[in-house]
């Protein structure tokens, strides 16, 4: 690896947060691709984190991958899961923040709770398991953090303000620790997809995603693994010099 030129090279380890399915799974199985060992957490659904784990299984067997149950949300959880994935991974260098929740609704009729359960997911959750990360990471003078944010936390959208404001909220967190963990050689980026087709958004009715696919100039909903490429990239020795950005994966739809 360039940066360790003369030392034994090592693996670098990932740690994929929501990684059993959709956007994280993909994810998952684009770093196990690229050769990195990988930790695959989840908060409820065993079956589809054991098949995620699957997916990212390689010929190579010095290519463990581990799952690891946690609620991200949760304070002490995320601590233990970032610690679990230093122990089992021997070193955490890579950790993608992916887990994320919706919970839409109009602004009059947003339940705080509702508010409340989207921002403690996605912004808490990222913020714990980065904290954590940080700390260990700066001791070792490398880390790659990679939040997912999305195209409505620079855009907004109607009855996603409680969605919405979680990852313009992870927007600046990235930002600001771009600024703060570069001199350790530690990158922070957030990718901010447009309409991925996951279960996420197999849960909107037909005409709204009738109506998004036709404002996006692609004319067409974005994959998994098209996110997944980019994580890997922003994972790799080659993006060094990439920091404190946000990058589109939105077939145009925030050009
Ligand atoms: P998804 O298909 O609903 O998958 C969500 C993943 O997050 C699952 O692995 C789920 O685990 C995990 N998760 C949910 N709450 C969690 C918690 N409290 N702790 C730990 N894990 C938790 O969602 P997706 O579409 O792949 O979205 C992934 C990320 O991309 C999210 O941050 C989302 O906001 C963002 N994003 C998605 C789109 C899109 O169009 N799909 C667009 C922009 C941004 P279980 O399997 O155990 O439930």
């Amino acid at each position: 690896m360039g940066e360790t030129a003369g030392i034994k090279e090592e693996k670098r380890c990932a740690l994929v947060t929501g990684g059993s399915r959709g956007i994280g799974r993909a994810i998952a199985v684009a770093l196990a691709k690229a050769g990195h060992p990988v930790m695959i957490n989840y908060s409820g659904n065993l079956d589809a984190a054991e098949e995620a784990a699957m997916l990212c299984a390689t010929e190579d067997l010095e290519l463990p991958v581990f799952i690891e149950q946690t609620d991200v949300s949760d304070e002490a959880g995320a601590a233990k899961l970032i610690q679990s994935a230093e122990e089992k991974l021997g070193h955490l260098d890579i950790l993608v923040n992916n887990a994320g929740i919706t919970r839409d609704g109009l602004i009059l009729n947003m339940k705080t709770e509702d508010f409340q359960a989207v921002l403690d997911t996605n912004l808490k959750g990222t913020f714990f398991c980065c904290r954590e990360a940080a700390k260990l990471m700066m001791k070792r003078r490398f880390g790659r953090i990679i939040n997912m944010a999305s195209i409505v936390g620079l855009h907004g959208n109607a009855g996603q303000s409680n969605y919405s404001a979680s990852k313009a909220a992870i927007i600046g967190l990235t930002k600001s620790l771009a600024k703060e963990l570069a001199s350790r050689k530690i990158t922070v980026n957030a990718i901010a997809p447009g309409y991925i087709d996951t279960d996420m958004t197999r849960a909107m009715s037909d005409k709204a995603i009738e109506n998004t696919i036709k404002a996006i100039p692609l004319r067409r909903a974005g994959q998994p693994e098209e996110v997944g490429a980019l994580a890997a990239f922003l994972a790799s020795e080659d993006a060094a010099y990439i920091t404190g950005q946000v990058i589109g994966v939105d077939g145009g739809m925030g050009a």
